[in-house]
């Protein structure tokens, strides 16, 4: 590193590492199921007339249409670049650096205590218990957190959380921190969001995408859902021009009527590839379905963790090593692919166990 940079970096900065996103990791590959990405690429078209024009902040075509399809108030909503800036967004406007904490629950999603680390706040850890329910006791026995974040359905576990034990924690920091409830893969389990308990519960805090369910991750397009108070100090810390113009533009498409039909159909074809995935991996030998399958990816545990994971890179097979998260040792996980890219996996899986000598 020069001598500038050494002298300069943020002490909190020196020993991180660029996030290891899953293109990070792999550039090349041919099968994609490492970033729970949708294997649906649906089409827009773009109007440039209003291009040499900053957009608006907040494109009202944007927040009212996916207002309407969250069940809340316009106003209870901020569209952000990605659910991962209104991570950011949080931590900066509600935890002091070099003071506050965050408090999460892994095995779970990285950016969070990624964020509040290139942020300078503290994160306290409270693991999922061993069929990763939430640890309710512990979690409400940490007094010194701003943000409490809770992923559900959970990734990479594929679980959703117990309604009472979410209810406890909301009460128990009602005056003391907001409770973010990461609904990422809401679409795949759509009983269970917290959307319509917004007015029972000033300091919820729902991060919503769409890049699973509604197929845009290149789009980078996110929405956090709150109480008017928690989305006015949001609007404080945000950038003047968030969302790029043609950004705007296809969100509002996918949020159409059509849009929003055809992403139902999506995630009823995934669910139903899900099932086969979970059936087909369950029955190989030295495999067991971890969690549950309530996203759109399949958790699993194999022997041959290391070897399987190489054996599949080396034939353009991307999955997502999740065995350094804590309790999922010899863990991988599958995003559900189309059908071709699902029977590709199992093919290969069967292929690899095979030439190890381990016959189905
Ligand atoms: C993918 C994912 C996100 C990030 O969503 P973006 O909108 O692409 O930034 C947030 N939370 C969870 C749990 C995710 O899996």
């Amino acid at each position: 590193m020069s001598n500038i940079v050494e002298t300069l970096l943020n002490d909190n900065l020196v020993g991180l590492k660029p996030y290891e996103s899953a293109r990070r990791l792999f550039a090349g590959g041919q099968d994609w199921l490492n970033a729970n990405e949708s294997p649906f690429a649906n089409e827009y078209t773009i109007d440039s007339k209003r291009f040499n024009r900053y957009p608006a902040c907040q494109p009202e075509a944007v927040t009212a249409a996916y207002a309407d399809y969250a069940g809340v108030d316009i106003s209870e909503l901020l569209v952000t670049r990605g659910a991962d800036e209104g991570i950011e967004l949080l931590i900066r406007t509600f935890c002091t650096p070099g003071q506050d904490n965050i408090l999460i629950c892994p095995p779970t999603y990285g950016m969070y205590a990624i964020s509040a680390e290139t942020c300078n706040v503290g994160v306290k850890k409270v693991p999922l218990k061993s069929d990763f329910s939430l640890d309710t006791a512990s979690i409400c026995a940490q007094n010194d957190v701003n943000l409490v974040f809770i992923c559900a359905p959970n990734n990479p576990t594929g679980t959703t959380v117990n309604a009472n034990d979410l209810e406890q924690i909301l009460s128990h920091f009602a005056n003391s921190a907001l409770v973010v409830v990461d609904e990422a893969y809401i679409e795949f389990d759509k009983d269970n969001t917290w959307a319509g308990q917004l007015n029972r519960y000033p300091n919820l805090v729902i991060l919503r995408t769409l890049s699973k369910a509604f197929a845009l991750a290149g789009l980078r397009c996110g929405f956090t859902l709150a109480n008017l108070p928690v989305i006015q100090a949001l609007l404080k810390v945000i950038a003047p021009y968030p969302l790029a113009e043609p950004v705007a533009q296809i969100a509002e498409q996918a949020l159409s009527a059509r849009g929003r039909a055809n992403v139902e159909l999506q995630v009823e074809a995934i669910n139903g590839h899900k099932k086969w995935l979970q059936e087909q991996l369950a029955g190989l030998p030295g495999f067991r379905i971890i969690g549950d399958i309530r996203a759109n990816f399949v958790l699993f545990h194999s022997v041959h963790n290391k070897a399987l994971m190489a054996y599949l890179v080396e034939h353009g097979m991307l999955i997502r090593d999740q065995s350094k998260q804590q309790n999922l040792d010899n863990c991988l996980r599958a995003t559900v692919g189309t059908e071709e890219q699902n029977q590709r996996l199992i093919g290969l899986i069967q292929n690899f166990l095979q030439q190890t000598g381990v016959s189905a």
